[in-house]
């Protein structure tokens, strides 16, 4: 597995839909400064499913949609599809190709799509958990990230190692388990009530 190409559209300074194409093996990404490098990683990390502005280096979230500048008029959308080769099946969906889409309006009304089929972000996050590659994964390393985890308490330590074990599916698999089952004595109970009501 490994992204193939990103397209970007109205996503902070790429007004014009952009496509950068990455090859296998390392990619390195240079210019001046201010002339948008990181706004790639953002993208990435945009498209992945990052609900934090500041994660983005914003305030808002509407932040990652082109401002405008003297020359051009600002962007109404934002969107950013990544590419990624899954011929290893690593991600559990059967396609070769995962096309992951992230859109969002100035309204603040935001869109998600796998291979061009609308969904959801939680299916986004499902697809990508235990892969490495999710927002909560280690792919993205930031700057400070490393001093961070080194410094981190133990039981963030766990959670990395957790995530490199792939057992995050099955913890908040438990998770959604264990509410339905509370759900279910919710209802037992007042059904309960009910009946000895009625008797
Ligand atoms: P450096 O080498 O200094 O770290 P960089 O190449 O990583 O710089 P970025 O930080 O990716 O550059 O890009 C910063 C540029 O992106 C700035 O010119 C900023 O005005 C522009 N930018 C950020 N958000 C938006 C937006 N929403 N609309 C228009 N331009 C934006």
């Amino acid at each position: 597995m490994f992204f193939k190409r990103i397209e970007m559209h109205g996503f902070k300074s790429f007004a014009e839909p952009v496509t950068i194409e990455f090859d296998r093996g390392i990619t390195c990404v240079v210019g001046p400064n201010g002339s948008g490098k990181s706004n790639i990683s953002d993208a990435i990390r945009w498209v992945l499913g990052e609900q934090s502005p500041k994660m983005l280096r914003g305030s808002r979230m509407d932040d990652v949609i082109f401002a405008g500048t003297a020359s051009r008029k600002s962007r109404g959308m934002a969107e950013v599809t990544l590419v990624i080769d899954n011929s290893d099946n690593m991600l559990p969906i059967e396609y070769s190709e995962v096309a992951i889409t992230r859109r969002m309006y100035r309204s603040g009304e935001s869109e998600y799509a796998i291979n061009g089929n609308s969904c959801r972000m939680k299916d986004i996050r499902e697809l990508l958990m235990d892969t490495g590659i999710g927002v909560d994964g280690y792919s993205l390393i930031g700057q400070g990230k490393i001093s961070e985890i080194i410094s981190n308490k133990t039981e963030s330590i766990r959670e990395i190692f957790e995530e490199t074990a792939g057992i995050v599916s099955y913890r908040s698999k438990k998770a959604e388990a264990e509410r339905k089952l509370a759900a279910a004595s919710d209802n037992m109970a007042r059904v309960t009530d009910i009946i000895s009501e009625i008797e």
